[in-house]
């Protein structure tokens, strides 16, 4: 069983937009663990880029500090669905978007509740590029297009190329991932995210890729939808697995 992992911080405080400037700031605070010299070489880069992209804005936490009240998360499994109701909502794949400001708000809901991963700030421009890719592949995949889904994959839209393609069908990307052993003995291995990016493409490629939310029963474990948790797929797998619980209640005693 492989599991899709990305940790963010969930902060009590919120998040907001600013300019280079501020966001250097909080870099410094959010990530005490860094070295002098690869903070010095950060604030360095951030400084050249507020000279190239004088308007960008970045997401940061409003409380940066290490013991401001937050909870330590992985994202859960089919958070690209929200993400890509953020694209929706905001029509950003289509000719009439809203206003940036607005497309900020609703980004600044979505990361309110999921987190950001440590120090991950993140600039509004590559947001909405992530917006437009989401929407893209999800409508490209709802329509049976593989043709595009490759095309998507392989442009992403995205700053660093995620995919490489060995000819038009093939491609390869890399996973960092660690192996444990579960209380049957079994591997698990975990798949883990470096960037909230990294995750939303692996969390949709991973997924089943429909809106309604997949379940595997408890009892049979066969694949199910539903449109809220649900452990059984039906009345009969529920009263079988109770059932069997009580045989091995009566067996151990
Ligand atoms: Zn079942």
């Amino acid at each position: 069983m492989a599991k899709i992992i990305y940790n963010t911080e969930v902060r009590k405080s919120g998040y907001e937009w600013v300019g280079y400037e501020v966001a250097t700031e909080r870099l410094e605070k959010w990530d005490p663990e860094r070295s002098d010299m690869s903070k010095t070489a950060r604030a360095g880069l951030l400084r050249s880029l507020k000279k190239a992209y004088p308007e960008e804005l970045l997401l940061v936490p409003v409380d940066p500090s290490p013991t401001a009240q937050m909870t330590i998360k992985p994202m859960d499994t089919d958070t690209w669905i929200s993400f890509y109701r953020v694209a929706e909502k905001t029509k950003v794949g289509t000719d009439n978007p809203l206003p940036d400001d607005e497309i900020r708000a609703e980004l600044l809901k979505f990361f309110k509740k999921h987190g950001l991963g440590n120090s991950e700030m993140t600039e509004f421009s590559f947001m909405r590029r992530n917006l437009v890719l989401i929407n893209d592949l999800f409508l490209a995949r709802d329509e049976g297009n593989l043709e595009e889904v490759y095309r998507l994959l392989d442009e992403g839209g995205l700053e660093h190329k995620k995919f490489y393609f060995k000819d038009i069908e093939n491609f390869y990307f890399n996973l960092q991932a660690k192996l444990t052993l579960n209380s049957e003995g079994r591997l698990d291995m975990t798949i883990e995210c470096i960037t909230f990016t990294d995750f939303l493409l692996y969390d949709f490629l991973f997924s089943k890729g429909v809106l309604q939310r997949w379940f595997t029963c408890k009892h049979c474990e066969e694949d199910f939808q539903w449109d809220r948790k649900k452990d059984y797929f039906s009345s009969k797998c529920k009263r079988r697995a109770a059932y069997e619980r009580q045989l091995i209640k009566g067996r151990d005693k």
